[in-house]
């Protein structure tokens, strides 16, 4: 039995959806990284001068919002990655604060959890 609690399979189980998200993200992210150039090369080509081109204000909105969808997967793909490597060290599903087993319905709900439910509920609150 491990630190989590956790079965063999389950573990297998959350190796796969991890695993399947990360693939997910590092889709999104390349398809973002071509938005985002779409986006500087019509800012090139128009030259565009966000006073004047009623385009500029367009592009420096959907400039705005790719970095924030961009940022949101960068930090989904971190968080994919180290809940990875802690099923690789068997630290997966222990709370990094307080030591216990995360439990099952907040691991399902939410993979990448970090803190026990009590612990994160201390540090955001
Ligand atoms: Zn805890």
């Amino acid at each position: 039995m491990s630190a989590s609690g956790l079965s063999t399979p389950t573990l297998a189980r959350f190796k796969r959806v991890l695993r399947e998200r990360r693939a997910l993200d590092a889709e999104e992210a390349s398809t973002l990284a071509a938005s985002m150039g779409d986006v500087l090369s019509a800012r090139a080509d128009g030259q565009a001068d966000d006073e004047h081109d009623p385009e500029g204000p367009t592009l420096s909105f959907e400039w705005s919002r790719l970095d924030a969808v961009q940022r949101e997967a960068a930090a989904d793909l971190h968080a994919v990655d180290a809940a990875l490597s802690r099923l690789a060290d068997g630290t997966f599903g222990v709370c990094a604060r307080c030591g216990r087993p995360i439990g099952i319905d907040r691991l399902n709900a939410r993979p990448t959890a970090e803190l026990c439910i009590d612990c994160a509920r201390l540090i955001s609150g």
